[in-house]
């Protein structure tokens, strides 16, 4: 289900079980061959593809496409919501839903600088509402939610998730092709190892001049379709154990 397509008394007489799922992605660069909003089309087709797998058992928000893109402002084009502005808004999603009566609600992640302040808004509206038992809150990021697109049979150059890399540029060939720049003759950025395992604090410019990073040189539209395919799988079976809960336990 859509909320944007549904009328007010249709989402009032839904099952208060029924998962809402909150897609959240960005508008930012993606270096010399791809567009500014990368990260907001190839969740808004994996999101579209489990809405329709899913058939009518998850209500599914509009993508939100503003994100956390702080680091990435030195190349033209980026917007950002700051860490705290986006915070609020993502605590404030939680909020309007709970007051709808809903209970199992659902953030799917398409951008890496959403993770920690989405995680956090999770953390947070745990806490505000300490008091219930029957809430279900969860942060998922769409490419860490345990799918490997590189065991499945097809060679792939990269292990992970990058920024403009195989994988993105790959999905991004399978659904608009049109908007993808000249990858083939696209060097490698290597992830590098920055201090880890410790966790560095990080500007783009920092590891990349061209603003990509990972081997987007590698990529195809075949390869693009499995990884939807691996994700998509991954967000359905996610929504399924959300269907199942029995509304009170730990485990999921
Ligand atoms: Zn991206």
């Amino acid at each position: 289900m859509k909320l944007a397509e549904l009328k007010w008394p249709d989402i009032a007489s839904l099952d208060k079980n029924t998962p809402v799922i909150f897609p959240v992605a960005a508008l930012e660069q993606h270096g010399h061959h791809m567009p500014l909003f990368t990260d907001s089309l190839l969740l808004g087709e994996v999101a579209r593809r489990a809405e329709e797998q899913l058939a009518g058992r998850a209500l599914f928000a509009p993508l939100q496409w503003l994100g956390n893109s702080d680091h990435h402002l030195e190349f033209a084009g980026t917007l950002s919501a700051s860490p705290r502005t986006y915070l609020d808004l993502l605590n404030g999603l939680y909020d309007n839903f709970i007051m709808h009566g809903f209970r199992r609600l659902i953030i799917i992640n398409g951008h890496g600088g959403n993770h920690v302040p989405g995680q956090q808004a999770v953390f947070e509206t745990r806490q505000r509402y300490r008091q219930r038992s029957d809430l279900l809150l969860l942060f998922g990021t769409y490419w860490l939610l345990g799918g490997k697109p590189d065991q499945q049979g097809t060679a792939m150059a990269q292990q992970q998730m990058g920024h403009a890399c195989e994988w993105e540029t790959s999905m991004m060939l399978a659904i608009r092709p049109e908007l993808v720049g000249d990858y083939r003759q696209v060097r490698e950025v290597p992830w590098g190892n920055p201090f880890l395992p410790a966790s560095r604090g990080w500007i783009t410019m920092d590891r990349t001049a061209p603003g990509h990073i990972g081997l987007p040189a590698h990529a195809s539209a075949e390869k693009g379709e499995l990884i939807f395919k691996t994700f998509t799988a991954d967000i359905t079976s996610l929504i399924e154990r959300v269907i199942n809960w029995n509304g009170q336990s730990w485990d999921g």
